[in-house]
């Protein structure tokens, strides 16, 4: 005879990026056992994987994972695992003062934000501008499973993330242009302009998390913000 089975709730959470209402349920253990595998593998691709996967899976393919930023991918995530393990988490976070550990309880779906978006639109002359777009989880992927050195990586990263090149009133498609083509344009850059580039990719919006918590060992006060998914597991 088959068994029953339970009914999982529905929640309803906004993607970050793009301002959708999506509908979401908690992970179940078939789906919690794939993060565990993933997890003990200490691999950054398997983990990513997993954990596209099951927000697919969890927000009834409404959603294409792949598409998404990862501050997109990694506040879906948070809200589901919320829902799946419990509001409540305690994180391990070292102290600025003693640097001793102290365990600290958050309401991770409750604190959760996501940052401000930089300005897309970086002018490097006042001739030449260009239109940045967030690199995409499956971009993401590509890069970290690449066999490249880690300063192509970062090349990489740049190129698949101009969207636009704005030179006087020519406009240039950036995904109609060979990657060659884009490498030089990225190489022709001077250091100041490659700079403001670079300060795009620090400013992307992240996950955060505030914590207010005084340290276990010192007493020394802490109020600050956690970004980003792997400080909210630990
Ligand atoms: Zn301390």
């Amino acid at each position: 005879m088959a068994l029953p089975r339970v009914n999982a709730p529905k929640y309803e959470l906004t993607v970050p990026s793009t301002g959708k209402k999506v509908q979401y349920r908690p992970y179940l253990v078939k789906e919690e056992k794939l993060l565990m595998i993933a997890m003990e593998s200490g691999d950054e691709g398997q983990m990513i994987t997993a954990i596209k996967d099951i927000i697919q899976e969890c927000t009834f393919g409404e959603v294409d994972v792949t598409k998404l930023p990862m501050f997109d991918i990694e506040y879906i995530f948070v809200k589901i695992r919320s829902k799946s393990v419990g509001e409540s988490t305690t994180v391990k976070i070292s102290c600025s003062s003693c640097s001793q550990m102290s365990e600290v309880t958050i309401d991770m779906d409750k604190e959760m934000k996501v940052t401000e978006s930089p300005d897309m639109l970086i002018k490097l002359t006042p001739e030449l501008s260009i239109k940045m777009r967030y690199p995409s989880m499956n971009d993401y992927l590509d890069i970290i499973n690449s066999k490249d050195k880690d300063i192509d990586k970062i090349f990489n990263m740049i190129a698949m993330s101009i969207d636009t090149i704005f030179a006087g009133d020519d406009v240039y498609d950036v995904k109609n242009e060979s990657k060659k083509e884009v490498q030089s344009f990225i190489e022709s850059l001077n250091a100041s302009q490659f700079q403001l580039v670079r300060d795009f990719f620090e400013s992307m919006p992240q996950t955060s998390i505030h914590v207010n918590f005084d340290c276990e060992h010192c007493g020394h006060h802490h109020d600050m913000d956690l970004k980003g998914l792997k400080s909210f597991f630990n």
